[in-house]
């Protein structure tokens, strides 16, 4: 396992040898998903490997953890909220192939054979924001 996450790898060399890359990236690093923050604090813990699944498929799996700074949607206070996911995205060469797959599995374009690999952090990142987030206090309770 390499240390860091590069910005952008080959994604078929990556597949074909299996990389795995763990490291942080500062949440401040990433502007699409600062932006959509309280603040710009804290950074992910990022753990990614390139492979294929059973089906030979080309695919990148992985983990992202960290406190991301939310405003409790309930008592309008700051708070970190923990982001725990783990990522299984199918690597497609296409927007066309993208289109075809979006019903069985969560696919990514890697355009030019391009594997950006903050830019996957990022979106998965986004995704799994709360829309209506609630601080501890506040907690499940109108849920
Ligand atoms: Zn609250």
């Amino acid at each position: 396992m390499k240390d860091g996450i590069p910005l952008r790898v080959k994604a078929s060399a990556a597949v074909t040898r299996g990389s795995a890359w763990q490291g942080s990236i500062p949440v401040a690093k990433l502007p699409r998903l600062a932006a959509s923050l309280a603040d710009r604090e804290g950074e992910l813990a990022v753990q990614l490997q390139a492979g294929r699944d059973e089906a030979g498929a080309a695919q990148l799996r992985g983990r992202i953890s960290g406190g991301l700074g939310l405003v409790c949607q309930s008592c309008m206070k700051a708070f970190r909220w923990p982001l725990e996911i783990e990522l299984e995205l199918r690597l497609v060469g296409s927007e066309a192939e993208e289109k075809r797959l979006l019903h069985e599995c969560e696919p990514w374009v890697a355009e030019d054979d391009s594997l950006q690999l903050h830019a996957v952090v990022e979106e998965e990142a986004l995704l799994a924001l709360p829309l209506a987030p609630r601080c501890p206090d506040c907690g499940s309770k109108n849920e």
